[in-house]
């Protein structure tokens, strides 16, 4: 594995500029890019090496990396003009690391491979800190052979790599991880609500449910935050908005139904029509004070 590689990074967001700065870290040559100026500007001062000519910086990439926000804009820097397939060499590896649909992840991996550039999906859990922590856990869908070539791009990042299969696999994995956490942050919701109203004390529910077959992760970490009334992000609601809407989609296109998914969206849906998308996803908690007209928290946040 040589360490000259070109590595072009692609969307410089609150996750993809610590993530590139940690690629750097670790030794490898990486050039960074994002459509806005402000982006750019704000990543070259972080210390990172930006590019102002995406197409140019593609040319000569060995490897490309993107963390964008959503499947439209990884379907045009796969097929637009100033995307992977009419910039890049053959050889190539693109490594999309976005939340995305995974029925348009194998189209694209098959649109790259026929042109030659090897295409691996590797969507990530654990948040800012874990991107700025190089503590990332990837869930990563390719071939051993494209994998193998960009495994030192991805340790650079992550605190665990675990390989899924084939192309579109990994997104599989992070949307089944997004129906899971949503529907365990209504689970525990719900709990407190009930809770709540009979007056039981919440931080001594938690304790004792955290002994008992409703122990999770989401009870431990995001409940004290519903308690407190602390509705600060963590990962956003309109990211988890969007991140149900992939899983519902694919499940719909495989006939799955997925009716506490369902509804749990549009419990969400109903916390953005209140303005409240840049909250936390715990913040949940607010939909059911709203239903059961009582507060969850102790103090309003
Ligand atoms: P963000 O909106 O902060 O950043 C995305 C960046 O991509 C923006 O700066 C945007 O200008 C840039 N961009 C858009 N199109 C581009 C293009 N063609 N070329 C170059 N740059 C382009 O988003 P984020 O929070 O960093 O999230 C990125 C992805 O990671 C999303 O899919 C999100 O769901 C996922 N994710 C986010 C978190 C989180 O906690 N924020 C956690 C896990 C996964």
């Amino acid at each position: 594995m040589t360490t000259d590689r070109c590595i072009a990074f692609l969307g410089l967001g609150v996750m993809g500029t610590p993530m590139a700065r940690n690629i750097a870290r670790a030794g490898l040559h990486v050039e960074a890019y994002d459509v806005l100026d402000k982006a750019r500007d704000q990543a070259r001062a972080s210390g990172l090496t930006v590019a102002d000519d995406v197409r140019e910086l593609l040319g000569r990439a060995d490897v490309v990396v993107t963390m964008l926000p959503n499947t439209p804009h990884v379907e045009a820097v796969v097929h637009g003009a100033d995307g992977t397939l009419a910039n890049c060499r053959p050889g190539t590896v693109h490594i999309d690391m976005s939340s995305i649909s995974p029925v348009t992840t194998r189209e694209l991996g098959e649109a790259s491979l026929s042109a030659g550039i090897g295409y691996v999906d590797a969507p990530v859990s654990g948040g800012v800190k874990g991107a700025r922590e190089g503590a990332l856990s990837i869930m990563a869908g390719g071939s051993d052979e494209h994998l193998d070539q960009v495994a030192d791009v991805l340790d650079a990042m992550a605190a665990r790599v675990t390989r899924m299969g084939p192309i579109g696999t990994g997104q599989a994995t992070k949307v089944c991880n997004q129906v899971g956490v949503a529907i365990n942050i209504q689970a525990v919701c719900e709990a407190f609500t009930l809770g709540r109203a009979l007056g039981v004390d919440l931080d001594k529910l938690r304790e004792a449910l955290l002994g008992g077959a409703t122990s999770s992760w989401v009870l431990e970490n995001l409940g004290p935050q519903m308690i407190a009334g602390d509705d600060s992000a963590g990962f956003r609601i309109a990211l988890q908005v969007k991140d149900l809407r992939l899983g519902l989609e694919a499940a719909q296109a495989n006939n799955v139904p997925l009716p506490a998914a369902s509804g749990v969206l549009d419990m969400y849906v109903e916390a953005m029509a209140h303005g409240e998308e840049s909250n936390g996803n715990q913040a949940l908690s607010r939909v059911y004070e709203r239903l059961a007209n009582l507060q969850i928290a102790e103090t309003a946040g």
